[in-house]
């Protein structure tokens, strides 16, 4: 059942945290509900679920319009130019940020909305050809100019690892991206947040850093 299976993952979560040293609320749960229905969503809600991850900002606005802003809407995926206008309206965070050319048209909506728009910037770490994402060495390159948009505000980076069998394979991407994201830090542009991990590798990606899990079959699924 849905609840069982937010508790499972909370608690998998807080375990994890507590083997890499982390205090318990260091990483934040954002249930992937791009698969789910309403009712599902009202009871993951009710399971104590408040952040929800969409990958398609059509389907986020009709789920939107039935449930409200009493949860964190999160954009995880691809975002097209002329889909910013209505993804500025409902996302708190933009995880998918990944052309300049984006963040400048997010830049120029937010303003209209007197909105300041939280994005991350999402990272190929991989270099798979399939997967968005600008590459990891553009990363430096990239922060300087999206940081002097005035009314958005990078606050980390997002990355999708392989899928694999083994989430032991995956690691070294988690531990890349984190690496990226500390010499960043390094630098005077801090940047804080990491998105990665999902059902097949959180706990990975947990070990290496992560800040927010993006889980999806691991609660809707049955296991
Ligand atoms: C679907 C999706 C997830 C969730 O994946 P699960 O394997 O269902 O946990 C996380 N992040 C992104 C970008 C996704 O598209």
């Amino acid at each position: 059942m849905i609840a069982d299976n937010i508790k499972s993952v909370t608690e998998r979560i807080a375990r994890c945290c507590e083997k890499a040293g982390r205090p318990r609320g260091s990483v934040q749960l954002v249930t992937v509900t791009k698969e789910a229905s309403v009712g599902q969503m009202e009871e993951v809600f009710h399971a104590g679920a408040r952040d929800f991850g969409e990958n398609r900002v059509q389907d986020a606005l009709t789920k939107h319009s039935a449930i409200g802003d009493k949860v964190k809407w999160h954009l995880i995926g691809h975002l097209q130019t002329n889909k910013v206008k209505d993804a500025v309206k409902i996302f708190s965070l933009i995880h998918s940020v990944d052309s300049l050319k984006l963040a400048q048209a997010i830049d120029k909506e937010a303003a209209k909305l007197g909105k300041r728009q939280s994005i991350l910037i999402q990272v190929n770490v991989s270099g798979e050809e399939s997967k968005f994402g600008i590459a990891p060495e553009e990363t430096i390159d990239f922060l300087k100019v999206a940081s002097a948009y005035p009314n958005i505000s990078v606050d980390g980076l997002m990355m999708i690892a392989p899928e694999v069998d083994d989430p032991e394979a995956v690691r070294p991407y988690f531990r890349r991206l984190r690496e990226l994201r500390d010499k960043i830090d390094e630098g005077r542009r801090a940047i804080r947040t990491l998105s990665m991990g999902m059902t097949n590798d959180f706990e990975v990606a947990i070990e290496e850093g992560s800040d927010i899990v993006r889980v999806g079959r691991a609660i809707f699924n049955d296991q």
